[in-house]
């Protein structure tokens, strides 16, 4: 089985862009993977020397309340899904009550979290990420997902647990 790494985190923060330069040069969506049902999308990619599957999520709005409305339900599946979960936060827009929510859930987990601050394009990278320290998340990756700036380093240390 490849590894499956699912990206998760509220709407605009990246996600879909992370996914699509993960899965560029492989455009086949794997709809057949095993085990894997079809309301989220997945997709294969190939970096760093390795294949692993890439799981996109349409996220979390924020405005509902609590932790169960906070989270689409395919966003809880595709954390169940994964072998390692990227959460992926706005460098930009600071830390919110829907990252807090989310972090809360992914601590409850048994799984490989990673957070993921994207966005850091034209910024400050050290004191983007130091805005998010108080999520208590020890593994922190700092990157540009629409340049790829951080991504294939960011992916070569989270797959070597695999
Ligand atoms: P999603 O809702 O989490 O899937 O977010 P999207 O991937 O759709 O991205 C939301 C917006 O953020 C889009 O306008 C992207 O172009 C922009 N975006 C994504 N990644 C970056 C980045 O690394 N830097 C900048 N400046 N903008 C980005
Ligand atoms: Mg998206």
């Amino acid at each position: 089985m490849l590894p499956v790494i699912a990206l998760v985190g509220r709407p605009n923060v990246g996600k879909s862009t992370l996914f699509n330069q993960l899965t560029r040069s492989r455009d086949a969506l794997v709809a057949d993977y095993p085990g894997l049902t079809r309301d989220r999308k997945y997709g294969e990619a190939n970096l760093e020397g390795r294949t692993f599957v890439v799981i996109d999520t349409g996220g979390i709005s924020g405005e509902e309340e609590g932790i169960d409305s906070h989270m689409a339900g395919q966003s809880l599946q595709a954390i169940e899904e994964a072998d390692a979960v990227l959460f992926m936060v706005d460098a930009r827009e600071g830390l919110n009550a829907a990252d807090e929510a989310l972090a809360a859930h992914l601590r409850q987990r048994n799984k490989q979290f990673h957070l993921v601050v994207n966005k850091i394009d034209g910024i400050d990278e050290t004191l983007a990420l130091s805005d998010f320290y108080r999520l208590g998340i020890d593994s922190m990756f700092g990157i540009a997902a629409s340049h790829g700036r951080g991504v294939r380093s960011m992916i070569g240390q989270v797959l070597a647990a695999f």
